[in-house]
């Protein structure tokens, strides 16, 4: 009888030293809500010896109109008998604070099983929650920036598979976000789109840096979508290499930049190219025709007379003459041939690869051309017209394309003095 008096005396001493080292606040109370047992946790946390607490209710303890759920869940606990597991915001009067709970609440039962009362054991998660709705701020503020900028963002790992797109990505594939994560590209994607992206994906994995790409994409209506995409690489300790892709659509600013270099090379008037690109792409032949001993000859045509003209039927006829010119010698050239309006009623065309006896028999054959037009308009009766053209081949003591060019304007004006409507090679 003694040994086993001895042996409960022990276990109870054992079990309250357990339950005072347990940072978890465990208590039990009456069914008037007052304490029959508390842990040394809740006792510092009150701020109250044992026999302080004991038999005091938590209203003592707490500010119970700010700690709402407490009672609650000790009503239902003990009015109902049923198990509560949930969360309480608790103000606490000791230290003049609230702190989040994770709380089981069970019933006690008397040896008849009728309830006497109720256990229970918090778990200041105060801190965890905190961080918690952190982590969900966070998440929302990405969420929405990700969402929300006009760029196409993802995360994919060297396995293909897409561990995140945003909105705009998944627009684009036409599915829902959720359905692409997780998914490898060519589940998604047309197999060939898809092996298109993995190129770019494959180096930023060989290389490990981050590789800025100009990508094209054709729509379902043919239209050419331009794309700057970045690419940076993802290491993760313990995971597959990734990948964070950016992609902004530049077409508009492409098409721009497009526009903007073709009206700084074309002359308005007749659409040819202008001086300045002429010179820029003949200078880069002569370059390549001195490295490569090639052979290249330059033709410069002048209309003859083409002042009379103006003087006789006014400025706007004199400008569609130049404008039916200008059509007519775009029909007479060859592929590799650089044509461009150089002034007023003067023209040239490079010649690249050709040598003088093809270039002398191309440059009649534009005098003859020119010659047979037939420009109506708004005047009475026809205009007809020639040109003097002045042709030179580059020979290898040329040291600029200067040279060769001032060559086929002395051959021109020599053209003119030999009566005009007439070839003339320098
Ligand atoms: P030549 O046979 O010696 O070449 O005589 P020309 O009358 O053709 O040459 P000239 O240099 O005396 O005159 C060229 C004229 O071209 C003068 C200028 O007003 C005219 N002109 C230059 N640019 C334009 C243009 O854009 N439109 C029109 N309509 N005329 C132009
Ligand atoms: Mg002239
Ligand atoms: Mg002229």
């Amino acid at each position: 009888m003694s040994i086993k008096k001895n042996t409960t005396t022990a276990a109870n001493h054992i079990t309250s030293q357990v339950l005072d080292n347990i940072d978890s606040f465990i208590y039990t109370k009456d069914l008037l809500g007052k304490y029959t047992y508390a842990n040394q946790a809740v006792l510092k946390l009150f701020g109250k010896k044992l026999d302080e607490v004991i038999g005091f209710d938590d209203s003592h303890f707490f500010d119970l109109a700010l700690s709402t759920q407490l009672k609650i869940n000790d009503h239902i606990v003990m009015e109902q008998g049923i198990r509560v597991e949930n969360e309480e915001s608790n103000y606490i009067k000791s230290i003049n604070e609230t702190r989040i709970y994770r709380v089981v609440k069970k019933p006690l039962l008397d040896e008849s099983g009728v309830i006497n009362g109720m256990c229970g054991i918090s778990t200041d998660i105060t801190a965890e929650k905190a961080l918690q709705d952190q982590v969900v701020e966070q998440k929302y503020l990405l969420d929405s920036i990700l969402n929300n900028i006009d760029a196409h963002v993802y995360m994919k790992d060297a396995e293909r598979t897409f561990l995140y797109v945003n909105t705009q990505v998944a627009q684009l594939f036409g599915d829902k976000a959720e359905n692409i994560i997780g998914k490898k590209d060519m589940e998604v994607l047309p197999k060939e789109i898809a092996d298109h992206f993995y190129q770019s994906d494959s180096l930023v994995f060989s290389s490990n840096k981050k590789q800025i790409i100009e990508e094209t994409a054709t729509d379902d209506e043919g239209a050419i979508h331009h794309y700057i995409s970045t690419k940076i690489p993802l290491l993760q300790p313990g995971k597959l290499p990734a990948l964070i892709g950016f992609s902004s659509e530049v077409t508009e600013l492409f098409e721009l930049k497009e526009k903007f270099k073709q009206l700084a090379n074309t002359d308005p008037l007749t659409n040819l190219y202008n001086r300045r690109y002429f010179i820029k792409e003949a200078e880069k032949e002569y370059q390549r025709a001195k490295r490569y001993s090639l052979s290249m000859t330059l033709i410069s045509i002048d209309i003859d007379h083409f002042k009379s003209i103006n003087d006789k039927l006014g400025h706007p006829a004199g400008d569609q003459v130049l404008i039916e010119v200008a059509k007519q010698l775009k029909v007479s050239l060859r592929q590799p041939d650089i044509l461009a309006r150089i002034g007023g009623e003067e023209f040239s065309i490079l010649l690249p690869e050709t040598p003088k006896c093809a270039a002398m028999a191309f440059a009649e054959r534009i005098r003859k051309e020119q010659n047979d037009l037939c420009i109506t308009g708004s005047w009475q009766g026809t205009i007809k017209l020639s040109v003097s053209v002045g042709v030179s081949s580059f020979n290898a003591n040329d040291e600029a394309f200067d040279v060769l060019f001032s060559r086929a304007d002395k051959a021109l004006y020599q053209a003119k003095n030999s009566g005009r409507n007439k070839v003339s090679y320098l």
